[in-house]
Parts: C-alpha cells; sequence; structure tokens
C-alpha cells in the first residue's frame, strides 16, 4: 500500500536587519523595526501554524504532513538583531526558527564584505560611496561605463533599489570578486578608524548566543564561510562549505541540517544543488526563489521570500 500523500504548504519568511530605521544618516541598510517585526510574527500567528523546524523539516522531505497553512520564519547571517528578535518575540510565543550563521566572523573576527558595504553605505552620502569605491578598487576592477544590458540585469536582480545602487549592488555581491571588494571596503573602514574586531562585536551574534539558540530549540544553519555567491565560488565551494559546516558543528554540537544559499536568487543558486546538499550532510537548502512550498518540492531548492514580500504572498 503506497503511503498517504503529504499535505499543507509552507511559507518561509526571511529577515536580515531588525532594527530601528533611523539609525544610520543615510540608507543602505533596509531594516524592519522590532516594533513592526513583533506586529508581523503576531499577525502571521493569527493567521498560519508557525511551523517548527522540525515540522519543515518533514515536510520539505515529503515525510510528514503539516496541519494546514503553515509558516516558518528564517534569519540570515547570524546578526545580533536576531538573538534580540528570538528573546524579545519568538521566545515568549514558543516560535522555533531557522537562523542561518556565516562563519568567519565567529572564526576569523572578520566582518562580511556585504556588512561592510552596508555600513559604510549607511554611514556615506550615496555618491561619495560609489567614487571612494571605486578609487578604493584596483586599476582593472573599476566600473567604467557600464552598458545597456549589464544595467537591465542590475536592475532585474535588485528591483527594489534605485538604478545606480542596483548597478553597485550587482558589482559588489555578484561581479566583483569577493576578495576585491573585502579589501576596498576594509581600506575604507580603516579610512574611518573602525576596527574588525569592533564591528564584529556590534554586528553579529558570539558562539555562546548561538549555543544558548539552539539550547533553546531553535535551528542553527549554514550559510557559507566567507558568504560569497555559491554559484561563484567555484572549486572552492566544498571547502568553504567544509568551513562553515565544522564551524557550526563545535558551536552548537551537531551539524547543521539545513543551509541557505547566499543571495539566494536564480543567479547565486549552486549549480546541482541536491548533489551539493547530500555532499555536505544538509537536508534542506533555501533559495529566494519566491513562493508556498507545496505539493512536489525538491528540497535542495525549497522556496522563501522576504519579509517586505509578505503581502504579495500571506
Ligand atoms: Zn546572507
Amino acid at each position: 500500500m503506497n503511503a498517504p500523500p503529504v499535505t499543507g504548504k509552507l511559507l518561509i519568511v526571511t529577515y536580515h536587519y531588525i532594527r530601528a530605521p533611523k539609525a544610520a544618516p543615510y540608507p543602505g541598510i533596509h531594516p524592519i523595526s522590532p516594533a513592526d517585526f513583533a506586529a508581523q510574527v503576531n499577525e502571521m500567528r493569527e493567521r498560519y501554524h508557525m511551523a517548527t523546524p522540525v515540522e519543515a523539516e518533514r515536510f520539505l522531505q515529503g515525510e510528514a504532513s503539516l496541519p494546514g497553512p503553515s509558516v516558518l520564519l528564517s534569519f540570515d547571517d547570524g546578526m545580533v538583531d536576531h538573538g534580540e528578535a528570538a528573546r524579545r518575540v519568538l521566545d515568549p510565543l514558543g516560535i522555533r526558527s531557522v537562523f542561518f550563521v556565516t562563519s568567519r566572523p565567529l572564526v576569523e573576527k572578520k566582518p562580511l564584505a556585504v556588512h561592510k558595504v552596508h555600513w559604510l553605505r549607511a554611514n556615506t552620502d550615496p555618491r561619495g560611496f560609489r567614487e571612494e569605491f571605486e578609487a578604493a578598487l584596483p586599476e582593472g576592477w573599476r566600473a567604467g561605463n557600464a552598458d545597456a544590458a549589464e544595467r537591465a540585469d542590475a536592475t532585474r536582480r535588485y528591483p527594489y533599489d534605485a538604478p545606480e545602487d542596483a548597478l553597485l549592488k550587482t558589482r559588489i555581491n555578484g561581479k566583483l570578486p569577493n576578495d576585491v571588494v573585502d579589501a576596498a571596503t576594509a581600506a575604507m573602514l580603516r579610512a574611518r578608524n573602525v576596527g574588525d574586531a569592533a564591528f564584529c562585536q556590534q554586528l553579529y551574534l558570539g558562539e555562546s548566543d548561538l549555543r544558548a539558540m539552539a539550547e533553546r530549540g531553535h535551528c542553527i544553519g549554514a550559510h557559507g564561510h566567507s558568504h560569497a555567491a555559491f554559484s561563484r565560488l567555484g572549486a572552492a565551494l566544498d571547502a568553504d562549505l567544509h568551513a562553515n559546516v565544522d564551524c557550526l558543528t563545535q558551536v552548537c554540537g551537531a551539524a547543521p541540517a539545513w543551509v541557505s544559499y547566499p543571495y539566494g536568487r536564480e543567479w547565486a543558486i549552486p549549480p546541482e544543488a541536491g548533489a551539493l546538499c547530500r555532499r555536505h550532510g544538509f537536508r534542506v537548502g533555501v533559495t529566494l526563489n519566491l513562493g508556498w512550498n507545496e505539493g512536489a518540492i525538491d528540497p535542495a531548492l525549497v522556496k522563501r521570500i522576504n519579509t517586505n514580500e509578505l503581502a504579495q504572498f500571506a
């Protein structure tokens, strides 16, 4: 006899910065405020079943149904903001979530290039940032004049940004090598007397924070060591993931079963995601391909949305 089909559907919502929007003089970080976050969580729990990571994992693997439309919350990059959100909002409500953690800040005490860019943009006027960033790049990597196709591609990748910012983000996140961006932003932070260790301490959860969250029933997932897009790492991808998995296993006492592909959109998803997940022991791989997970689900290509896309889907 065949097992009955798995029923239910799952919407995974992801969060990055959760902090007061006016904390920095310029845009660059697009946070949700702690009050809006709490309100959003309350609204979702009134309308949907809040799945635990274990329930979600079994559903995505086709092993167990969900009790109707369900929501799982996820948080990318291991930020201090997420520890606060868990303590103040999720834990009192008994909601368990998935926190995807990048290990470089933990192991090397070095911030991720992407967060240095966010901080610099939030604290530098936009034109000044673009000029200073270009000047900090080695000659061969400067923008010059991007053609129409490159600009159209940028707008498609970052529909929520102004065209100049979309182009800059496309170059920073997808076109320029991660180490080139890393070196340029490190130089810009040095010029502002901002040290790596202080930056990390302010922005990222520490090992004891993560361990405590795991002990409270949250799931700590992998998100790469360097936060470079997996699609761009080539032969270096396995080493990057090994470093990430080793670190999280040591911190939490168990190997991560979930992975979130940095940047998550189509261009950033690793080729042969299923094989990659099997190789590294991941049961679930999440993207930013938008939508509910239902019907035939590939557990290595799970759909997910950003918090600002919630109105479209919930
Ligand atoms: Zn990320």
